[in-house]
C-alpha cells in the first residue's frame, strides 16, 4: 500500500459518507460541552453517573498523584503493582461479588487478553453477532473455532452447543449491547454454560454501575448467580468515569490471566492515581443509589416522550437509545441539525453498525436535567419530521 492508494481509500470513505472526523472539546463540565466555541449539551458520553467530573473522584485522583506519583513506571509483574491497584482490585471484586479481580489498561486490552489466555485452537467460542468490536477481534485473534450466533438468542446458543459436545466451549456476550442498548439473556446463557460445563464471558462495559440495585451489572439485574461458571469483564472509563478495565472471576481464571494474558503481562500498569480515583468512584457506585434512580428517571422520561412524539426508537430499557435513520447521510444531517440547535448526538455509521442502520445513538446520564431531556425531545421531534 502506497500513499496514493491510501488517498484513494480515504476518498472512497468520504464519497460513501463514512468518513470520520474528530471534534476538539475545549471545555467539559458534566454533560455541558464546548466544541468549536459553541456550547452543546452532550447526549453521547458513557459517563452514565456523572462521575468523570465528580468533585470527590477528581480530588481522589489528585491525592493519588500527590501520594504515588504520575505513573506506575513498570508493568504489574515487575514493579508497577501498587497498593492502590491492589485495593482497587479488591473493591471491584466485592462490587461484582467475585473472589478476585484483575486490572487491565482498557476494556479492549482486557478482552484481547482474556480470549488469548482462555481459548486456543481446541476451544469452541460462541459469540453473539452484535458483540463489541473488541470481542469480535479478540475471538478472531485467539485462534479458537468461532461461531457467531444470532443476536440475544439463547436457543441459538443451545443449538451450537449441542453440536460442539466434546470441545471446551466459551460463550461470549455483551451484557448491554453497545449500539442497540438491549440486554443479553444472561440467565439463560448462564444455565446453558453450567449444563454443558462451558464458561460464560460477559462484557459489562455498559452494565457496570448502571444495572442492578447496587450497580453490580447484568448478573445482579437478572438474578443470575455470580459463580465459577462465568467471567465478567468490566470497564472503568464509562459509568465509573475514569479509565481502565478489569476481569472478575474465580481464583483459577485470575491466576491463569496473570500467568498467560499477554495484554496484562507486557504493558505498563495504569497510573496509580487512576486507581485512587476509581476507588472513590466504586465507593459512590455502592453508596449513592440515588444516582441510578436519577438515571432511570431520565431514561423513562426520554422513552415516554419519544413514544408520545412518534419517534421510532429501538426497544431498549437502558440508557443507550437508538434512533435508526437508515442511510449514513440522513443520520449525519440529523446530527448536524441537532448540533446547530445545541445538542451533541453523533451519527453512528457502518462498520460500527450494519449497513442500512445508520443511526443517532442517544445516551442518557444522571447528570442530565429533566429540562435538558425535554428540550432534546422537542428538537429531535421537529427535525425528525422535517428531514
Ligand atoms: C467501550 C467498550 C469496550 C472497550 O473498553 P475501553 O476501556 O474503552 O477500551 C469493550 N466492550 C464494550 C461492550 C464496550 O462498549
Amino acid at each position: 500500500m502506497n500513499v496514493r492508494g491510501l488517498r484513494a481509500g480515504l476518498q472512497r470513505l468520504e464519497a460513501a459518507q463514512l468518513y470520520r472526523r474528530r471534534r476538539v472539546v475545549t471545555r467539559a463540565d458534566g454533560v455541558e460541552l464546548e466544541v468549536a466555541g459553541r456550547s452543546l449539551v452532550g447526549f453521547c458520553s458513557n459517563d452514565y453517573l456523572g462521575l468523570a467530573t465528580d468533585p470527590q473522584v477528581k480530588a481522589a485522583f489528585m491525592a493519588g498523584v500527590a501520594r504515588y506519583g504520575a505513573g506506575a513506571g513498570a508493568s504489574h509483574l515487575i514493579s508497577g503493582h501498587g497498593v492502590a491497584h491492589e485495593e482497587l482490585e479488591q473493591a471491584l471484586a466485592a462490587l461484582v461479588g467475585r473472589p478476585r479481580a484483575l486490572l487491565f489498561s482498557s476494556g479492549y486490552l482486557a478482552n484481547l487478553g482474556l480470549l488469548q489466555a482462555l481459548a486456543d485452537r481446541h476451544t469452541q467460542v460462541l459469540e453473539d453477532r452484535r458483540n463489541h468490536a473488541s470481542l469480535l477481534d479478540a475471538t478472531r485473534l485467539s485462534g479458537a473455532h468461532v461461531q457467531r450466533v444470532a443476536h440475544a438468542d439463547a436457543e441459538a446458543f443451545a443449538r451450537v452447543l449441542e453440536r460442539a459436545r466434546d470441545r471446551s466451549c466459551l460463550l461470549v456476550t455483551d451484557g448491554v449491547f453497545s449500539m442497540d442498548g438491549d440486554v443479553a439473556p444472561v440467565s439463560a446463557l448462564y444455565r446453558l454454560a453450567r449444563a454443558h460445563g462451558a464458561l460464560l464471558l460477559v462484557d459489562e462495559a455498559h452494565a457496570l454501575g448502571v444495572l442492578g440495585n447496587s450497580g453490580a451489572g447484568s448478573f445482579e439485574h437478572s438474578g443470575t448467580p455470580a459463580d465459577e461458571h462465568s467471567v465478567i469483564m468490566g470497564t472503568l472509563g464509562k459509568a465509573l468515569g475514569v479509565s481502565g478495565a478489569f476481569v472478575a472471576a474465580s481464583d483459577a481464571v485470575i491466576e491463569t490471566l496473570i500467568q498467560r494474558a499477554r495484554t496484562y503481562i507486557y504493558t505498563t500498569a495504569l497510573p496509580p492515581g487512576i486507581a485512587s480515583a476509581l476507588l472513590a468512584a466504586v465507593h459512590i457506585v455502592r453508596t449513592e443509589p440515588a444516582r441510578r434512580t436519577r438515571l432511570w428517571e431520565r431514561v423513562e422520561q426520554f422513552r415516554a416522550g419519544a413514544v408520545a412524539r412518534g419517534l421510532p426508537l429501538l426497544p431498549s430499557a437502558t440508557p443507550i437509545q437508538a434512533l435508526v435513520c437508515g442511510a449514513p447521510e440522513v443520520a449525519l444531517r440529523l446530527s448536524e441539525r441537532l448540533a446547530e440547535r445545541g445538542f451533541l448526538v453523533p451519527a453512528i455509521r457502518p462498520p460500527t453498525v450494519a449497513t442500512g442502520t445508520s443511526r443517532l445513538r442517544i445516551t442518557l446520564s444522571a447528570a442530565h436535567t429533566p429540562a435538558q431531556v425535554g428540550q432534546l425531545l422537542t428538537v429531535l421531534a421537529e427535525e425528525w419530521r422535517d428531514p
